[in-house]
């Protein structure tokens, strides 16, 4: 379902240009569940936005779901995200402006799911909000909005589920639910599973684990 190849990123700031990602290649089987980890700054998180055509590489190739993303323009890579892709962002990126329903929701709606509203109190039931349909983002707490950020990309049965440290601002306890959450999405919805984390119990409960560090791939070992 991904293919990575040859790939390199870099960033420029000021005169100077920074390589992030080097020489990066694997690959992801349909269903399979699988952990990015590494230390702070080696790369994990560009990695991910690269592998979900959220930006673009300088070389390599990136094949999702069958389409090489790179030769896509940006409205194609738009809606390949929009049919296939679920991303869970390191800082949530829910829409200030709607309830923790109306962001699980409004993505249902706009594909014209009649039962949007049943189906996203429902799944924020799920993640422990049931009580908390009508709260704005700033009136949740940290770990509560990273909640009904999984739920709306849950929402949607994406075929790839991309996630930026999805129990990074949860205790053990609620981390421990959101991690069984997302092996029953891969199991449930046979949704492949895109794991950037830090938290080893979370990688170990993956079926494989890619080690980055300075931006190469240490090693990829099977759990
Ligand atoms: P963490 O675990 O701390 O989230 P990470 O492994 O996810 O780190 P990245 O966020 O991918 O690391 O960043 C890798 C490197 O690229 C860092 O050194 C960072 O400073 C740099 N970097 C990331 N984004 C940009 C950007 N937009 N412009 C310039 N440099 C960037």
């Amino acid at each position: 379902i991904l293919s990575v190849q040859k790939l390199k990123k870099s960033y420029s700031s000021g005169s100077r240009e920074l390589t992030v990602l080097e020489d990066i290649n694997f690959d992801i089987e349909e269903n399979e569940t699988f952990a990015i980890v590494g230390p702070s700054g080696s790369g994990k998180t560009t990695l991910l936005g690269l592998c979900a055509g959220l930006d673009q590489p300088d070389s390599g190739n990136i094949e999702l779901c069958g389409t090489s993303i790179n030769e896509l323009n940006e409205d194609q890579r738009a809606l390949l995200r929009n049919q296939k892709v679920g991303f869970v962002f390191q800082d949530f990126q829910l829409i200030p402006t709607l309830t923790a329903l109306e962001n699980v929701a409004v993505p249902l709606e706009l594909r014209g799911d009649k039962n949007a509203s049943q189906v996203g109190k429902e799944l924020l039931d799920k993640v422990g909000l049931g009580d908390r349909f009508d709260h704005y983002p700033s009136q949740l707490s940290g770990g509560e909005q990273q909640r009904v950020a999984l739920a709306r990309a849950f929402s949607t049965k994406p075929a790839i589920l991309f996630a930026d440290e999805p129990t990074g601002n949860l205790d053990e306890e609620t981390g421990k639910k959101v991690v069984e959450l997302l092996i029953d999405l891969n199991t449930e919805s046979g949704t492949t599973l895109v794991i950037v984390t830090h938290d080893m119990e979370l990688a170990k409960k993956t079926q494989r684990i890619l080690k980055l560090k300075g931006g190469r791939v240490l090693e990829t070992v099977n759990v």
